[in-house]
């Protein structure tokens, strides 16, 4: 990945943060503001001292490549003679049980000389406390599925810049689930909010854990849980910062200028061609386009344009194929805010919905409601239900206005990871047993 882009004293923004992250990780004290200053930079001194490298505190490419690891929280490891599964768990301080899980085949009485073994490194993936981009995502990605062998990718499409729209499979079973984030471009907070719970859910199978009372072993077994994190990279990549400058970020600028009262680019929600990927969706698309024409939305805008035709936006077209190539019981899309569940496609409800709506509320605090009919129509969800007539949420999770802050983010979590493993559960059949969670 040649997307990192030199840091020195001075950088500021999302980069600066996953250098901070990456420094914290390796066990530098640091607060992760993105702004890179007199800390940060002694840290990346010391650190480069450590990999044996120039300590001149500029982070470049070798910098950024001894770092890789605890970016994406794992290292290979070349077998040499004498090693022993316990000796590298003791040396990388990680259990001999994390190893086996990263290196299924590989028996630890008889590891090869030359061999290269996956090993996860102590920290959780997922960040939940720096700016989600692209880059992060892709980090992510990769770290989850050389730490988790048994996750499967799935194809869901590019988006506009070419990023891949990364979506990870988890389970055996038959009965298929789907949970997405960041339809919103200012809603990238539901990006770490479902690859966190990926991520725990797929180290309780691991380790034959429960999540939220969950069985996971038994539910993996019934049940594949596809997750979708960021469906608008490149709208999370202007939201944060990572895209500041250049021709792309011109442009979107002008989109915006036309749209004066929305602030710029705190307030886009679209792609980054200022299709709103929430009003592109086969169902009612030709009322959500009467409405918004009617609200001033008719051309590309930060917010609320619902395209030239329905799926025209690449990202939705890619949402709306994985979706097509699958048999989902049950999706579950992520916006913020207002800790709100909403459930029904006009006056459509499919079987079991309300049931299962009143268990989310139930175990998460948030309400169930009806959407208000300006925004009844092209959604996800709102596709979903009328295609399938099967049970499909969005879930308008935390309070405030996107994009909400990272501080905001372990009360969010909170919430969620009851609703998402109760989804699990739900398609499983199985019980969940909350109270030992
Ligand atoms: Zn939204």
């Amino acid at each position: 990945m040649d997307e990192f882009r030199l840091q020195k004293t001075g950088s500021t923004g999302p980069q600066t943060e996953l250098l901070q992250l990456g420094l914290t990780r390796a066990g530098h004290e640091l607060k992760k503001d993105g702004v890179f200053g007199p800390l940060t930079r002694s840290a990346v001194v010391s650190f480069q001292r450590r990999a044996g490298l120039e300590p001149d505190g500029v982070a470049g490419p070798l910098t950024w490549a001894a770092l890789r690891p605890y970016l994406t929280g794992y290292v290979r490891h070349t077998v040499r003679r004498g090693d022993t599964m316990y000796d590298l768990a003791l040396r990388y301080g990680v259990r001999t049980s994390a190893i086996e899980i990263a290196n299924p085949g590989v028996d630890p009485r008889a590891m090869q000389i030359g061999s290269e073994l996956t090993i996860p490194l102590r920290f959780t993936v997922v960040p939940g406390d720096i700016c989600f981009t692209s880059l992060v995502m892709a980090l992510c990605a990769e770290g989850l599925c050389a730490r988790y062998p048994f996750l499967r990718p799935a194809e869901a499409g590019h988006s506009v810049l070419g990023r891949p729209i990364f979506c990870l499979a988890a389970g055996t079973g038959g009965r298929q689930i789907f949970y997405n984030g960041t339809h919103h471009a200012n809603e990238w907070i539901t990006a770490p909010l479902t690859a966190r719970f990926l991520e725990e859910y797929a180290a309780a199978y691991a380790e034959g854990t429960t999540v939220e009372g969950l069985d996971v072993r038994e539910a993996w077994k019934r049940v594949t849980l596809f997750v979708a994190p960021l469906v608008d990279p490149d709208g999370a990549d202007l939201v944060t910062g990572e895209i500041a400058s250049g021709g792309t970020y011109t442009s979107a600028s002008s989109i915006a200028a036309e749209y004066p009262d929305i602030p710029f680019p705190n307030g886009w929600k679209a792609n980054i061609s200022g299709t709103d990927l929430n009003l592109q969706y086969p169902a009612g698309w030709e009322e959500a386009r009467e409405i918004k024409f009617a609200q001033g939305f008719r051309c590309p805008a930060p917010r609320d344009f619902v395209g030239t035709a329905p799926l025209s936006a690449p990202e939705s077209r890619g949402i709306y194929t994985l979706t097509r190539e699958h048999d989902f019981a049950l999706t579950i899309s992520y916006h913020t805010q207002g800790r709100v569940i909403y459930w029904k496609y006009g006056d459509r409800e499919p079987d079991g919905a309300r049931a299962l709506a009143e268990r989310f509320a139930l175990l998460s605090g948030y309400s169930v409601e009806d959407v208000p009919y300006a925004s009844g129509f092209a959604g996800y969800k709102d596709w979903f239900i009328d295609a399938y007539d099967r049970p499909g949420f969005t879930v308008e999770a935390g309070q405030g206005t996107p994009p909400l802050p990272l501080s905001s983010f372990p009360a969010m979590y909170a919430e969620n990871r009851r609703i998402m493993a109760a989804g699990v559960a739900w398609a499983a059949g199985i019980e969940q047993d909350i109270s030992d969670s």
